[in-house]
């Protein structure tokens, strides 16, 4: 399943970095399909969201670091841990349990991510 950010969240930045998927954006800037993938042009996501991968998408959080489910693999595909749950020294990247998925389909969507 993706990870989620909880509001224990510091803002120390020190996750953002380490996402392979650029999955990860501090409070209040807007996010991209693009940003750290391989995405151009017209891209639909799982969620159904479909959008032109350079265009910004509005932030999710005014007031804590944020991960985009539609970009989280949980890591699956460059590493054996999610790597923002690894480096959070408040431990406050959980699982998010409205975005449940297997392995293969987060290794899908690392493809889907990843593919040019
Ligand atoms: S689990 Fe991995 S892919 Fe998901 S937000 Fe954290 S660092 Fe990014
Ligand atoms: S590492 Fe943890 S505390 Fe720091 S910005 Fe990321 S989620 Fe927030």
């Amino acid at each position: 399943m993706a990870i989620k950010i909880t509001e224990d969240c510091i803002n120390c930045g020190a996750c953002e970095p380490e996402c392979p998927n650029g999955a990860i954006y501090e409070p209040g800037a807007n996010w991209q399909f693009s940003y750290k993938t391989e995405l151009t042009g017209m891209f639909t996501a799982k969620s159904g969201l479909s959008a032109d991968a350079f265009t910004e998408q509005p932030a999710l959080s005014a007031d804590y670091y944020y991960i985009i489910a539609d970009k989280c693999t949980e890591c699956v595909g460059f590493h054996d841990e999610p790597q923002c749950a690894s480096v959070c020294p408040v431990d406050c990247c959980v699982p998010d349990p409205d975005h449940v998925e297997s392995k293969d389909e987060l290794a899908a969507k690392k493809d889907s991510l990843h593919s040019k």
